[in-house]
Formats: C-alpha cells, structure tokens, sequence
C-alpha cells in the first residue's frame, strides 16, 4: 500500500522558527511511515500544484535557519471558490490527504475552509506578534524577543555615553507583548504599548522625576501599534523624542529597529516549542483530524477547533505590563 501522504506550508508573514516546523513535520510524519510534500509560497502554491519532496536530506540543518525554506505570500485568489476548487483539485492529483499550514488568522481560515472540502488540515500559529487570541505562544515570537534584547544591549552603550533617553520602536502590529516582553528583557524605563491608553505629559513627567532622583539614561520601549506616521494625527518615535528633549533638556533620539526583527537564528525555546506543536500536528494528521490549530495554554500543547479558535478574544498581560512600569524610581 501507498504511504500516506501530508503536506506542509508556510503562508502569512514568515517567522523565525517556520523552519524547524518544517523539519519536525518531515521527520515525524517519516517515523509514523508517512511522506511529506512542501508546497512552495505558501496557498499560492496548492493553486499552481508548486509541490516538493521533503525528506531528511532536504531539511537537514534548516532547523537552524529564520525565514522559511518553503517561502511564503499573500494569496487573494485563494479565497474564491475557483481558487480554493483548484487547490482541492492539485491536492487530489498530488496524493494529499492532509496538510500542516503555519501562519495567522487568514491561514486557519483557509485551513478550515480545505477541511471543509475534504482535506483535513491543521494549523500552527506564526508570527512573530504573539498576536493570536487562542495561543499564549505564536512561533517566531521568542527570536524577535532576542533580536530586540540584542540590538538594544548594542544601543546601550551609546544611550550611557550620552545621557541619552532614546525610544525605541519595535514591531507587534496591534499587539504590544514584543515590546512588554523585549522591555523588560532590556531593562526598559517604560514600556508603551497600544492596548494601554498613555499621555505623553504623563510619560515626561515620570522621566522628569526619576532624572531629578538620579538616572541620566533611559530606554523607552514603544510598540508600533501605539504610533504614529508623518501624516497621521499621532506623533511619530521622533516626534515623541522631540517632545521629551524640548520639555526636559535631555538629549533623546527615536530609533525604529525595522524588518531585521522578522530575521535572525530561531532561539533554542524556539525550536523547541516549533517542534512540539509540529509533531502534535502530525499526530492529529495520522488519526485524518483536522479543522484542528495546535496552541499553547497554561504552558502545555493542545489543540482546539479552529471555529472556536478564531472567535477568541486576545487578552494582553496587563499585570505583566504593571510590573514593566513600575521598575523604577
Ligand atoms: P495571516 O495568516 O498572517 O493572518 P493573511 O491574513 O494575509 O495572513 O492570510 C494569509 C492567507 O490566507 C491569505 O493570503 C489567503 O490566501 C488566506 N486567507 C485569508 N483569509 C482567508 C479566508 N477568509 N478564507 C480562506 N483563506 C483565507
């Protein structure tokens, strides 16, 4: 008889630690005697039929790598019905019977709408926001952590040199637990995030009296979600710097850390943690479950319905943030 068949891709936005999803989805399904094709491009891909063979040989080492090997996009076309009947249709044609997507909340959806057609799928969360309500953990989130950690240790130096107050912009979207998580990792003054109302003469006031204590350098965390562009009606990081040295006299600079925050070498944590949610995956996939997204709650790997998943509300750490801001004097 003819080995099962499963597939993997990774769709959204890439992460860190994708890889070493793809690798363990390989492996393991191999130990359970099953094959695994990579579709390239994420939905793109199961359109266009852009399969591969994923074996030992071609995921060696990838665990160790950021991005994704099997690459990623955005696919409108996806969401028709032609295009999801022409996904089905190059899924059949190819021996699929179930496949492991990675990504955000677009890619459940179209996970649970291919189950609904026939192909069980199971999902992984992805992102390097930690943004998505079912999980407490999305893949990519603990490297973009470490990038941060690392390029602001770099920035200390000058910070101290200079007395400077610098603000530093990190990613997160509509989520703030990159700059929560990466703040307290560097020792912030303040974190600012988009799911805290904050006012800005309440911010100088608190750098005011800490610099009137003592303290002559300070980082302040600040997540995207919580500024502003040129021409919208929120101040910019560097406006916001502007603000502080005008009312205060210390010398402060806005600095955005950018793209490099999607890069990088997946941390040990991980790996690990992308290995974990990938083999329950392929465990659920051995059994045909699908409509399945494999999470982490109360620190152990379950899995939950997508539908049911999808309809959860995001709670932020605020207590987490409390501490965050009340680390100094
Ligand atoms: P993320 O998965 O990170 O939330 P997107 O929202 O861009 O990213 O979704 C990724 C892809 O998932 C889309 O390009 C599209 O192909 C597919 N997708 C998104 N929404 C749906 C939907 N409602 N139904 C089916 N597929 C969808």
């Amino acid at each position: 008889m003819r080995p099962k068949t499963v597939g993997i891709l990774t769709s959204g936005g890439d992460a860190p630690g994708m890889n070493a999803a793809i690798r363990s989805v390989t492996l393991r399904a191999a130990y359970m005697g099953m094959e695994t094709l990579g579709i390239r491009d994420g939905y793109k891909g199961l359109i266009e039929g852009n399969f591969v063979k994923l074996t030992r040989e071609a995921v060696e080492g990838i665990h160790s790598t950021g991005g994704t090997m099997l690459r990623t996009s955005r696919c409108p076309e996806f969401e028709t019905e032609e295009g999801m009947q022409e996904a089905i249709r190059q899924c059949r044609k190819a021996g699929l019977e179930g496949l492991v997507v990675i990504g955000g909340d677009g890619t459940f959806r179209g996970a649970l709408d291919l189950t609904h057609r026939g192909l069980p799928c199971v999902a992984l969360p992805g992102t390097i926001d930690n943004d998505i309500a079912c999980s407490e953990y999305t893949i990519g989130f603990d490297t973009a952590v470490n990038t941060v950690r690392e390029v602001v240790d770099k920035l200390a130096a000058t910070i101290h040199a200079h007395r400077r107050c610098f603000l530093v912009e990190v990613m997160g979207r509509a989520a703030g637990d990159l700059a929560l998580h990466a703040g307290i990792a560097c020792g912030a003054f303040a974190v600012l995030v988009p799911e805290v109302p904050f006012e800005m003469p309440q911010l100088i006031s608190e750098i005011q009296r800490a610099h009137e204590k003592g303290t002559d350098n300070f980082v302040i965390m600040v997540s995207e979600g919580l500024t502003g562009t040129k021409h919208s009606d929120k101040p910019t990081i560097h406006q916001m710097a502007a603000m502080i040295e005008k009312e205060l006299g210390i010398n402060s600079r806005g600095d955005i850390i950018g793209y490099m925050q999607r890069g990088g070498i997946p941390t040990a944590r991980e790996r690990l943690i992308a290995t974990r949610m990938s083999s329950h995956a392929v465990d659920l996939l051995t059994e045909n479950i699908g409509g399945r997204v494999v999470v982490m709650q109360n620190s152990q790997i379950v899995d939950m319905d997508i539908t049911e998943a999808l309809a959860m509300k995001r709670v932020f750490d605020r207590e987490l943030f409390d501490i965050a801001n009340s680390l100094h004097v």
